[in-house]
């Protein structure tokens, strides 16, 4: 078809005027923080892999043995033949790591988002989401067809100013946000959220991807306020649990009616078992030593102090940058020191805020980080 490949390759051009076109690069993870890509090994600073969870041996291990014992796929949704007996060992874990009554296992964290928004509201309904919460949240709550609204970023004042003007209109509310926000490293007031949540009946959802294995002993964000409530508790098995696949943990009805009508979930094939086996490994450890959970946050309070940045509050730090060009010769820069430091520009970030987003793990060590620190603030002084 002409025209769908004009389309396609207008549509690059225009990308590629403004930096904001991007491209796959093959990389290939060694041990430890390193990275192979076009064969030079560089330390990754872009890896979610806090704790350097999916290259334990005993991770693989299980992997690989649920791999041979059970086969590479699961060959049905979860609510035809897919629902593989490990799963329900893993939701129990789940939610006993996150105080909750039951978990549903969706087959990826923007799985469980897109899946979990549109089953509790719709039509009629608001939901209300913080400025910078992931991409997920908001593919979610516009499939649902509720109301979507958008709150100013980690500001309870904006949050109560629109539930006061729109909560009466609506049958149902949500407000949904980031736990640790996934481009800013920073954490949601969730204790001042769940009690505007408990005043105005909203439904707090809080997405805890960064927060679960690094934070509170592993427990996650929500763990760091006793008494929020939060009835919805979003998390992905895929970064510091080292696996793949997402989960909600809440109530038994809640899971109850997300494994009856989410469509992420009675439409698409259940998790395969190696990720199931190395989600539950990945839980073991943490178990056995939740000291193991401390590192990554202690590395990314290193690299704050030693470039009098804000104290970091999870493994996440942003050096900003600004413009798209900026971001992306610092990152080309860094790697031609040996460094790999994905550059992140708009429409992942807002415009003009495009930045060097700093990822830390237990792999690091402070060498690494201190080169780094090293490395980036030659950058800042060179571009000032
Ligand atoms: C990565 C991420 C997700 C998606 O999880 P996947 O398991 O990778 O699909 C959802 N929310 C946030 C905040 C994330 O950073």
């Amino acid at each position: 078809m002409r025209s769908l490949d004009a389309f396609a390759d207008d549509k690059l051009a225009a990308l590629d005027t403004k930096s904001l076109r991007r491209r796959l690069t093959p990389t290939r993870r060694h041990d430890g923080a390193v990275v192979e890509r076009d064969g030079k090994r560089l330390v990754s600073f872009s890896c979610n892999d806090y704790l350097n969870l999916s290259q334990h041996p005993l991770v693989r291990a299980a992997a690989a043995e649920a791999a041979l014992n059970y086969g590479a796929g699961a060959a049905a949704s979860r609510l035809v033949t897919g629902d593989h007996p490990l799963l329900s060992d893993l939701e129990k874990r789940l939610a006993r790591l996150k105080g909750a009554e039951a978990a549903c296992v969706f087959g990826s964290g923007y799985l469980a988002n897109t899946g979990v928004i549109p089953t509790l509201v719709g039509p009629g309904d608001v939901v209300l989401i913080d400025a910078l919460a992931h991409a997920c949240i908001w593919a979610g709550a516009q499939l649902s067809g509720a109301k979507v609204i958008k709150f100013a970023h980690n500001d309870p004042a904006d949050l109560e100013r629109l539930l006061l003007s729109e909560r009466g209109k609506a049958r149902h509310a949500m407000v949904a946000t980031d736990g640790v926000f996934s481009m800013d490293g920073d954490i949601a007031p969730l204790d001042v959220l769940s009690d505007l949540c408990e005043r105005h009946d909203a439904w707090l959802l809080s997405d805890d991807a960064h927060g679960v294995g690094v934070l509170a002993g592993g427990r996650g964000s929500g763990a760091l306020f006793p008494n929020a409530k939060i009835p919805l508790q979003m998390g992905t098995l895929s970064k510091a649990l080292g696996s793949y696949g997402g989960y909600l943990c809440g109530s038994q009805a809640v899971v109850d009616l997300l494994k009856t009508r989410a469509r992420t979930l009675v439409y698409a094939t259940g998790l395969p078992p190696a990720s199931v086996a190395a989600a539950l490994a990945a839980l073991d450890l943490i178990e056995a030593d939740p000291t193991i959970t401390k590192a990554p946050l202690a590395k990314a309070r290193l690299f704050t102090q030693r470039l009098g940045l804000p104290e970091a509050c999870s493994s996440i730090v942003p050096v900003v940058l600004g413009s798209a060009e900026s971001a992306l010769a610092a990152s080309a820069s860094l790697q031609d020191q040996g460094f790999l430091v994905v550059a992140i520009r708009p429409p992942t970030v807002p415009e003009g805020t495009a930045r060097l987003r700093v990822a830390f793990s237990a792999a690091h060590d402070d060498t690494d980080v201190i080169r780094l620190v090293d490395a980036i603030a030659e950058l800042r002084g060179a571009g000032s």
